[in-house]
């Protein structure tokens, strides 16, 4: 028998999770939308119940329309399986759901997108989790910071504002020296630009709310699992590898082998903790996936242009793009996401906070809100928006002081997003 090629990103972003409708021979997705499905008969609906059937129950666990974007996005990052819930925040508290306990500690890059260092150092204090934040300039500094209660490592590949990309290969060699799990946030790369797993993550998280969907209209979240990590290694890991009472005792990993985390992120995260991702959402962001490729490729060719352009411009002091020659990270970017350092990169003004409040008002074609990724050119002054929660010296720590404005360059013709912000940049100075 001969092996099928594998297919090629472009067409597994088109056609993953979703051939024509059996039932109806709908050639796009049906939106499932219902809460619930009729069981055969009461054996069939206890197989269902004791996890011995693979099939839909209720739609707060599993829905066919999530399904077939969970199947896409675990084949657009080459992963085992994936879980689909209601953001991106959703996602990074499944993620830890799946393994972390009250005591447990992980370290995570202090160069994370402001909201999820609100909710890793805040409010994951309630489950008795803690997050220690360490430097990531350096990948040793994960090294000195490990400690025995230590679970998890969790960086953003490209990080959310601004043009700092992570040595992958290197975090990811130090957790799995230290034999704990190695998570990637690969929303500002998306799957096109970065593929996580190639450098050893283990379990990979999105805001598919961001580029994925690419319209701006559904928020989402994806968990994606390697299915490469063994539960069974250390009893730091027993949630997935020794019995769940409330499932008989059911040892996920002995049962489900590679799709254990999987299984275990629907039939316990998502029952438990509810963050259910809805099928009209899943329908817009199976949609948007299927242009990811044409519009990666165009808001990265466009982000260059309005880069090269402000890093001459007077007003400005810094430009902070790894696409560009100029940034440290420009080597790290080439050798983990070659086809381009994402769109999304942040500049330093000259006037500081009040130049910032000004620009953002001045514009005209972009849009002045707290999103990325979007097919939209959009602008946002962190520091009196989405960083403001943060301390001063929390906000530098994360690129986001009180002169950074930060751009999130769309699909739109380049010399126009140039025009506007050149009229807008006058009118600041
Ligand atoms: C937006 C974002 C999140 C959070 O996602 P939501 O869908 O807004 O919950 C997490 N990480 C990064 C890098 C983001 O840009």
């Amino acid at each position: 028998m001969s092996t099928p090629p594998a297919y090629g990103f472009e067409t597994l972003a088109v056609h993953a999770g979703t051939p024509p409708d059996p039932a109806t021979g709908a050639r796009a997705m049906p939106i499932y939308q219902t809460t619930a499905y009729v069981f055969d008969d009461v054996d069939q609906a206890a197989s269902l119940f004791n996890l011995q059937t693979y099939g839909y129950i209720y739609s707060r666990l599993t829905n066919p329309t999530v399904a077939a974007l969970e199947e896409r996005m675990a084949s657009l990052e080459g992963g085992r399986g994936a879980i689909c819930c209601a953001s991106g925040h959703a996602a990074q508290l499944l993620a830890f759901f799946g393994f972390m306990t009250p005591g447990a500690s992980f370290l995570a890059s202090n160069r994370l997108y402001g909201g999820s260092i609100t909710q890793f150092g805040r409010s994951f204090t309630k489950f008795g989790w803690k997050a220690t934040f360490v430097d990531q300039t350096d990948p040793e500094n994960f090294k000195r910071a490990l400690t025995e209660d230590c679970r998890a490592i969790f960086v953003e590949s490209l990080a959310n504002p601004g043009g700092v990309v992570t040595d992958l290969e290197a975090v990811a060699k130090i957790a799995h020296d230290a034999g704990i799990l190695f998570i990637v946030d690969n929303t500002m790369a998306s799957p096109y630009l970065c593929r996580p797993i190639e450098f050893g993550a283990d379990l990979v998280v999105h805001s598919t709310t961001k580029f994925l969907g690419g319209h701006g209209q559904a928020m989402g979240g994806c968990v994606i699992d390697s299915g490469k990590f063994d539960w069974s290694q250390s009893p730091k890991y027993a949630t997935l590898a020794e019995p769940e009472p409330a499932y008989h005792g059911l040892r996920f990993q002995e049962t489900f082998g590679d799709l254990a985390f999987t299984v275990h992120g629907h039939a316990v995260g998502l029952r438990d903790l509810g963050p259910t991702m809805a099928p009209m959402n899943a329908f817009l962001t199976l949609t948007g996936i299927e242009t990811l490729a044409l519009r990666m490729d165009r808001s990265v060719a466009n982000a260059l242009a309005v880069a090269r352009y402000l890093a001459e411009h007077p007003a400005i002091d810094w430009v902070s793009y790894a696409g560009l020659p100029t940034s440290p990270y420009y080597a790290l970017a080439q050798r983990y996401m070659p086809k381009g350092a994402g769109s999304v990169f942040t500049i330093g003004l000259k006037g500081g906070y009040a130049a910032g409040v000004k620009l953002v008002e001045g514009v005209e074609l972009f849009s002045h809100l707290a999103n990325i990724g979007d097919n939209k050119s959009l602008i946002l002054h962190p520091a009196s928006t989405t960083h403001r929660q943060l301390t001063e010296a929390q906000q530098i720590a994360a690129g986001a002081g009180p002169e950074v404005v930060r751009l999130s360059i769309g699909i739109e013709r380049h010399e126009d997003l140039i025009r506007d912000l050149d009229q807008a940049l006058a009118k600041a100075a």
